[in-house]
C-alpha cells in the first residue's frame, strides 16, 4: 500500500508546475486569441524562439545581481558539457534572435510577441509558480516616448478587453547609465545609515546592485525603503524628457496612471521608463504585467546598438482576472447500433469533420437509448441516428437536442443545414 502511494507521489507534476486541462484550457485558448488579434492590429509579428538558451546569455542580459538568475534559474550542463538554461523570461531570447539574425538589418519594424512558459526556480505559492505562462512583447529600435505610451496603452487595452478590472497602472524613470550611479550611491549611502535593519540579502545587495533593495520581499525591507531616495531627483536632463513624453502621450491616450518613484522592476537591463499593472486587491504576488524600456542591452551583448522596450505578462495570474466565458461546442454525437451501423457512423463522422463540423462516435456497444442519455450527459448539440433502417434507407435523423427538432436526409443534406450560420 506504502510503496504504491509512493509511486503516485513520484508520478504527480513537479512542485510549481500545473496542468491546464479540458475545461481550463478553452478559457487559456480564448485569452490567447484575443491578445494575439490585438497585437496583429498594433503591428505585432510572432517570434518564436527555444525554451533552452546558453546560461550566459541571461547572466548576461538580466543580469548577474537579480534575483533571478542569482537564486532562480533552472540551469543544467548538458551531455555536451554546456550550461543550459530553461528560459526565465523572454526579452533576451528576443535580442539573441535578432543579432543572430540580423533582424535589425531587414528594414521591417521589430514589434514581436510570443506566449509561452518560462522557468524560474521560486518559492511555489498561488500566483507563484516553477513554470508559467507569459505573453510577451517587444519593440525594437524605437526610442521615441510615443512608444512608451503606446506600448502602455496597448496594455491597458488587453486589459479592457478581456474584462480585467481592479488594476492600477504605475509608471517610473528608472534612468540611464549617466543619472544612475549619482542615485546608486545615494541609495547606498541611505541602505548603509539603516544596515541593521535591513535582510542580510539587502545588505549584500547595497554593496553589489542598490536599486534591487526595492525589490525585496521582505516586510522590514519594504518599509524602509519607503524613505529612501527617489530616483525622480537625480533623473538627467534626457532621461527627465523622455519620462515627461511618456507621460505627455499616456495623457493623450487616456490612459489612467500613477508615477510610483520606488517602482524599479526586478531585472538589470531597464533603461527609462518602467512599468507595472497590479492587481489593487492582491497581497505580494499584485504584479499582473510589467515591462520597460531596455535601451543598452543589446549593444551590451556584443549585438548592434539597437534601443528596445516591452512587457511581460502572466498569464496565470491575467486568467484569475479575465471575465472571458469561451462559447460552449457544439457538436455532433453519432448514435448507432449493429454492425452496418457502426461502419456507416464511421463514415458519416469522416464526411461530417472534413464539413468542418465536430462530430463524436463512440464504440462502447451501449443500446440508443444509453447513448441518448450519453449525448445529453457531454452536452452534444445534435444527435445523428444511426440505425439498420436508416442504413438501408441512406436517410439519417439528425436531432436538434436543444429544441427536440428532428430532420431527415442524406448526409450531405445534414451537412448542409449544420453548415448554415445560425
Ligand atoms: P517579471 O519578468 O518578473 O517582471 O514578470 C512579468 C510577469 O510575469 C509578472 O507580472 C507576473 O504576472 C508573471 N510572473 C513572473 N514570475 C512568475 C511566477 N513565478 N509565477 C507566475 N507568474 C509569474
Amino acid at each position: 500500500m506504502s510503496s504504491e502511494r509512493s509511486s503516485v507521489k513520484e508520478l504527480a507534476a513537479v512542485k510549481g508546475t500545473h496542468d491546464i486541462l479540458p475545461g481550463e484550457v478553452e478559457v487559456w485558448q480564448a485569452v490567447e486569441a484575443s491578445v494575439v488579434g490585438m497585437f496583429g492590429r498594433y503591428g505585432y509579428r510572432e517570434l518564436r524562439a527555444p525554451v533552452i538558451e546558453h546560461t550566459e546569455l541571461f547572466e548576461k542580459s538580466t543580469g548577474e545581481t537579480t534575483d533571478v538568475v542569482q537564486k532562480e534559474m533552472y540551469t543544467f550542463i548538458d551531455k555536451g558539457g554546456r550550461s543550459i538554461t530553461l528560459r526565465p523570461e523572454y526579452t533576451p531570447s528576443v535580442a539573441r534572435a535578432i543579432v543572430e539574425h540580423r533582424l535589425d538589418l531587414l528594414g521591417t519594424p521589430m514589434r514581436y510577441f510570443y506566449i509561452g512558459p518560462m522557468f524560474r526556480y521560486d518559492k511555489p505559492q498561488k500566483g507563484r509558480y516553477r513554470q508559467f505562462h507569459q505573453i510577451d512583447i517587444e519593440v525594437f529600435g524605437e526610442k521615441d516616448p510615443a512608444i512608451d505610451a503606446e506600448i502602455i496603452e496597448m496594455a491597458d487595452s488587453m486589459l479592457v478587453s478581456l474584462g480585467v478590472t481592479g488594476t492600477e497602472t504605475l509608471v517610473n524613470s528608472v534612468g540611464c547609465r549617466a543619472c544612475r550611479p549619482a542615485f546608486s550611491q545615494a541609495l547606498r549611502e541611505a541602505a548603509g545609515g539603516v544596515k541593521d535593519g535591513l535582510c542580510g540579502d539587502c545588505r549584500r545587495k547595497m554593496e553589489t546592485n542598490p536599486l534591487r533593495i526595492f525589490d525585496c520581499k521582505v516586510e522590514a525591507c519594504r518599509e524602509q525603503a519607503k524613505v529612501f531616495p527617489q530616483i525622480t531627483g537625480f533623473l538627467c536632463p534626457e532621461c527627465r524628457d523622455h519620462f515627461a513624453g511618456v507621460r505627455r502621450y499616456l495623457d493623450l491616450y487616456g490612459v489612467a496612471y500613477r508615477v510610483e518613484p520606488n517602482l524599479v522592476r526586478g531585472l538589470d537591463y531597464y533603461t527609462k521608463t518602467a512599468f507595472e499593472v497590479v492587481r489593487l486587491d492582491a497581497g505580494q504576488q499584485n504584479a499582473v504585467l510589467g515591462g520597460g524600456r531596455y535601451d543598452d542591452m543589446m549593444k551590451d551583448f556584443g549585438g548592434p546598438d539597437v534601443c528596445g522596450i516591452g512587457f511581460a505578462c502572466g498569464l496565470e495570474r491575467l486568467i484569475a482576472l479575465v471575465s472571458v466565458k469561451p462559447s460552449p461546442r457544439r457538436f455532433v454525437y453519432v448514435v448507432h447500433s449493429g454492425e452496418a451501423a457502426r461502419a456507416k457512423a464511421v463514415e458519416l463522422a469522416r464526411i461530417f469533420r472534413r464539413g468542418g463540423v465536430e462530430t463524436l462516435v463512440e464504440f462502447a456497444g451501449r443500446g440508443f437509448k444509453s447513448q441518448f442519455g450519453r449525448a445529453a450527459k457531454l452536452g452534444a448539440a445534435w444527435v445523428l441516428v444511426v440505425g439498420e433502417d436508416e442504413v438501408a434507407k441512406g436517410e439519417f435523423l439528425l436531432k436538434d437536442m436543444a429544441t427536440g427538432t428532428q430532420t431527415s436526409g442524406k448526409a450531405e443534406d445534414l451537412l448542409s443545414s449544420l453548415q448554415r450560420p445560425g
